[in-house]
């Protein structure tokens, strides 16, 4: 199990939580403050669940920041509104992480070391003080009380009016450029895709501007220097064009062992036939951990599934020659190894040529080691992606080489952040991606705070 007191144990406690949250939430954004302060003004481009978790933290932190927010859709927080099927699973308790590297392939590492300061703990608490009543779910998934998204969304507004964010709809930044003022000041100049916005400067910028599979949105971060990593679609449903496998439509089996023969993916989970071909767990972990691997052979690969969750062929064939012993004269239908579902029993033994109504006594060893065969090495051709109801994560981003571990900071520009999915950090369906956010926002949240407070001294 992946404790979350090794994970945490050295985790902010209730005291260092408040040395960081203001005693009251100043109706205009710490205005309060600006006497002893020098305004530092912070752009965060990207209204999502990122950048509005940064844009509230660091507000918080440091209340003489100006934070604007620019969002380039007319509405803000869109993903989390539809996240969850609506009732957005915002983190997961870990209680079943024994490795993070299974639920996050990529950015497990860094997250390891982030999550000692913010992990999935402090985020449950933050929601929680800040108005948000979670429920933890049997499967460890984390949601709210309300079981409506919508929840999650008016906390960061409400958040965000009452501490004088400045947040911009229909705002696309097109280009970032930093600039040198007389006093030796670097300063970023924000473009706008729309002409009739003029560029504004900022002291510090942080990018949160999200996953998407298409390379271009990135192409102005690559200019400055930034490492890109090629985006591909992570978190997928697999097409299988086979009729009488898809015939099986709605059949689930748990736990299988879905994997793709000749490369190191498997992954061990429940499997759901679907009028496409193959989808639950299993397919989406497999998907999400060979998502480079299956983009760079077009969608088109083999699949093997053991649906038995038992690796050894031979274990599998000597359980099914005692139940040959045993049953004699029953039907091979009749009798079905494991607690198969009937239907993908019998689709598997007319598989391997043999018919329902054969006797278990008469099939002998050939016939048994070919069921044996089947049930462990389940050969599929994957034809073709689908959506999971539409969730995707992308696999790729901003370098992880290119940004600072400790600060998010970007290391070839000094005074830009990143966080969210922009970077290559994406995990498998349970709350890590929201996690992932919650922790990268906070973590640049932190350092720019502390920036300031250094500019100030
Ligand atoms: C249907 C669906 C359901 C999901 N459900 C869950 C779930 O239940 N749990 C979970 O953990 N994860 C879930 N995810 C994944 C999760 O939503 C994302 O990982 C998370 O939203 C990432 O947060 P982010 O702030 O980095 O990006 P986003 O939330 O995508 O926010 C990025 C924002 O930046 C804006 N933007 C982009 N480019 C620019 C620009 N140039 N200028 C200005 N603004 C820009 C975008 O319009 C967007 O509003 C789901 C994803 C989908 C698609």
């Amino acid at each position: 199990m992946y404790s979350s007191s090794n994970l945490l144990g050295t985790s902010l406690t209730q005291n260092s939580l408040r040395s960081i949250t203001p005693r009251r939430l100043f109706p205009l954004g710490g205005e309060q403050n600006n006497h002893l302060h020098t305004t530092m003004d912070v752009a965060i481009i990207g209204g999502g669940a990122a950048g509005f978790f940064m844009a509230v933290n660091l507000k918080l932190m440091a209340p003489h920041c100006r934070i604007t927010v620019f969002e380039k859709h007319n509405r803000v927080l869109a993903k989390v509104a539809v996240s969850g099927g609506g009732r957005c699973n915002l983190t997961n308790s870990f209680a079943e992480v024994k490795d993070l590297k299974n639920v996050y392939p990529r950015g497990s590492r860094l997250l390891h070391r982030l999550f000692r300061t913010f992990g999935p703990r402090e985020a449950f608490r933050w929601f929680e003080d800040h108005g948000v009543e979670l429920v933890t779910q049997d499967d460890q998934c984390v949601f709210p009380q309300s079981q409506d998204a919508q929840t999650v969304i008016s906390c960061f507004l409400r958040l965000a009016r009452e501490l004088g964010i400045e947040v911009r709809t229909s705002h696309a930044v097109c280009a970032l450029e930093p600039l040198t003022g007389n006093n030796g000041r670097r300063r970023w100049q924000l473009s706008f895709a729309s002409e009739s916005i003029r560029p504004r400067t900022f002291d510090r910028v942080a990018v949160t501007t999200g996953g998407s599979p298409r390379a271009e949105g990135l192409r102005y971060l690559a200019e400055l220097g930034h490492e890109v990593v090629s985006p591909v679609p992570s978190l997928f449903t697999f097409n299988v064009p086979d009729p009488a496998f898809r015939h099986l439509m709605g059949t689930v089996v748990e736990p299988v062992i879905a994997s793709i023969p000749g490369t190191k993916f498997r992954e061990t989970g429940p499997l759901l036939v679907t009028h496409w071909g193959a989808s639950g767990p299993a397919i989406l972990k497999l998907s999400s951990q060979a998502a480079r691997h299956i983009h760079e052979r077009e969608y088109r690969f083999p699949l093997l599934v053991n649906w038995v969750n038992t690796p050894d062929t031979e274990t599998v064939a000597e359980k099914l020659s005692r139940t040959a012993a045993a049953h004699p004269q029953r039907q091979l239908s009749g009798v079905r190894p494991y607690g198969l579902p009937s239907r993908l029993w019998i689709y598997l033994t007319e598989k391997v040529g043999l018919a329902g109504e054969r006797k278990w006594g008469e099939l002998g060893r050939r016939n048994l080691n070919r069921l044996a065969n089947v049930l462990c090495n389940d050969p599929y051709e994957v034809d073709g992606k689908g959506a999971f109801r539409e969730e995707f994560v992308t696999c790729g981003g901003i370098s992880l080489e290119s940004v600072d571990s400790r600060t998010m900071e970007s290391k070839v520009c000094p005074g830009l952040y990143f966080a969210g999915e922009v970077l290559d950090i994406d995990g498998v369906t349970g709350g890590f991606n929201f996690q992932a956010a919650w922790t990268t926002a906070w973590t640049a949240a932190q350092a720019i705070a502390r920036t300031t407070e250094e500019t100030q001294a």
